[in-house]
């Protein structure tokens, strides 16, 4: 099903200065992460995937706001949107001056890489690779959040990604667990996205004190200050975090 959400957003508060779009996927084929709600947001019609990301992609406005960077983000792979909806993107970023595009997609994925760095060469447009890790605590991570990338090593994952996610606030993680995450992403990443966790009916608990310990901590300012972090909070209330939320 196809939802109602925000699809566009400006982020000209990043240190990488981009703007974002959140297009319909087919489905994501791996479907298994215990915190994840968003995977329902997609459509098994190319049709109508397409309808809505090109609608959503006529947004993007490039550099005429003085951006050349497009985050492509969708509720799944980028390998799992429609190609004629990747068509859509790379023209896109060709008509609106876009020198840059991220791609986020699964461990499993990682192989198609070289395919779309060479389909977005083509029009002389470079690809960032993001990759959703959450955690580097292999038990947590698979055994509990079933990520599905068991075994891979930080330096395995960054043969075929420059740019992770991590994800705090979940029951079961601490605060020594985030800062070694941080530790070896900073040493193997260039650019690392933290979500602060949201909790699903079915998914582990928020731990609210977790949290707010975190926002109160020296670390956390060190990390906002950071050229090479971001942070997201869904339900942070004054959005400082700039999460786009649900219509
Ligand atoms: S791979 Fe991404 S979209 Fe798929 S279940 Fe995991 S978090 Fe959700």
């Amino acid at each position: 099903m196809i939802h109602d959400l925000i699809r566009y957003q400006f982020d000209n508060k990043s240190a990488l200065k981009r703007e974002t779009v959140l297009l319909v996927s087919l489905g994501c084929s791996w479907g298994k992460c215990a915190f994840c709600d968003y995977q329902d947001d997609k459509s098994s019609s190319v049709l109508k995937c397409d309808a809505v990301n090109k609608k959503v992609l006529e947004s993007v406005r490039g550099k005429e706001i003085g951006s050349t960077v497009l985050d492509i983000t969708c509720s799944a792979s980028y390998t799992e949107l429609p190609f004629t909806t990747m068509n859509y993107i790379r023209q896109t970023c060709k008509d609106k001056g876009i020198e840059t595009v991220i791609l986020e997609g699964h461990y499993l994925f990682r192989e198609s890489n070289k395919y779309y760095t060479e389909f977005f060469e083509q029009y002389g447009i470079k690809v960032i690779y993001r990759c959703g890790i959450e955690t580097f605590d292999e038990h947590l991570r698979e055994d509990i959040l079933r990520k599905g990338l068991p075994g891979a090593t930080p330096e395995d994952i960054s043969k075929y990604f420059s740019w992770i996610n991590l994800m705090y606030g979940m029951e079961g993680q601490t605060f020594d667990q985030l800062k070694k995450d941080f530790e070896i992403a900073l040493a193997h990443f260039d650019r690392i996205n933290l979500s602060i966790y949201t909790s699903i009916p079915s998914g582990p608990a928020r731990d609210n004190d977790q949290i707010k310990a975190f926002y109160n901590s020296d670390f956390y300012h060190d990390l906002i200050t950071s050229s090479r972090v971001d942070i997201f909070d869904e339900w942070d209330e004054t959005n400082d975090h700039t999460v786009g939320h649900d219509n």
